[in-house]
């Protein structure tokens, strides 16, 4: 964990954002949520499906905005989607009619970055997750592990300093998803992990006890827990049957309303 920067990466104030039904009614996909995350910190988001982890993504993303409350990012207020924040959905966010390192230099194109300068820093990316040899292919012709690459070589070629992950390998087969997590956590590891932020959102618990140093659980549009892992990422299977490990499975198994010993969630 880092203590070098006082400001956060992100942080929610009180944010709220409810959504109007088609009959009129509304629902509140977040209620009063408050989170602070710090800068270099690895957070995964768990809950249930429609919990509203997405819609707190979409907010840091800026690419909707609260209905009360701030959402502020390195201490400055959201007002829209900006080249810090790179975003990799489940769904692929490769444009398919450019070649793979025209979408890796994409973002630094439209920064006006000089075509050497985004070449090189588009081709140091696409060699570091192993896609140095389709450079020039065009997505179609990419297995779904390798668009997954793509866009993780894009978002750190834009210098992205925050992360933010939408159940991006949910579906991906279980030895191309182990295999992207070393990827990713090593991208992260690389330079200046202590700047770089990522916020995942998986469902998967497993995949969030691989990964994280921290894990926020949400139910019902609200936070429900928060609990941080020691040791190093990703953590092997070993890591995972290992009893700290486990008692923080269970924990968050509970508030899931899965495998509890009484057959009863914990009420939170
Ligand atoms: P999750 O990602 O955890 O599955 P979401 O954030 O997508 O959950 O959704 C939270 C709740 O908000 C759900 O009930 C969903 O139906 C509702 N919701 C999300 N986006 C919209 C929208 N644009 N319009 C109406 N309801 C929405
Ligand atoms: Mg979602």
């Amino acid at each position: 964990m880092n203590t070098q920067s006082t400001v956060p990466a992100l942080q929610a104030r009180s944010v709220s954002r409810s959504f109007k039904r088609r009959d009129g009614s509304a629902i509140e996909a977040l209620k009063n949520v408050d989170v602070t995350i710090r800068q270099g910190e690895f957070v995964c988001i768990v809950g249930p499906s429609g919990c509203g982890k997405s819609t707190l993504l979409q907010l840091c993303a800026g690419l909707d905005a609260p209905s009360e409350g701030v959402f502020e990012a390195h201490g400055k207020p959201i007002a829209g989607p900006g080249p810090e924040r790179g975003v990799v959905f489940q769904k692929d966010s490769v444009f398919p009619w450019m070649t793979v390192q025209h979408n890796v230099e994409y973002g630094l194109r439209c920064r006006g970055v000089p075509p050497e300068e985004r070449r090189t820093a588009a081709s140091q990316y696409l060699a570091q997750v192993g896609l140095a040899d389709v450079a020039h292919a065009w997505p179609r012709e990419l297995s779904g592990g390798m668009l997954k690459r793509v866009a993780i070589a894009t978002v750190f070629a834009n210098g992205s300093d925050i992360l933010l992950l939408d159940e991006p390998f949910g579906a991906l087969d279980y030895v191309t998803r182990h295999r992207i997590h070393d990827v990713l956590l090593d991208l992260w590891d690389e330079k200046d992990r202590a700047k770089r932020t990522v916020l995942f959102v998986t469902h998967d618990v497993d995949e969030a006890l691989t990964l994280a140093d921290r894990i926020l659980v949400m139910r019902g549009g609200k936070l429900v827990d928060d609990v941080s892992i020691e040791g190093k990422q990703p953590r092997d299977e070993g890591d995972l049957a290992s009893s700290g490990v486990l008692a923080i499975k269970r924990r968050l198994l509970g508030h899931l309303g899965i495998g509890h010993e009484h057959g009863q969630p914990e009420t939170v």
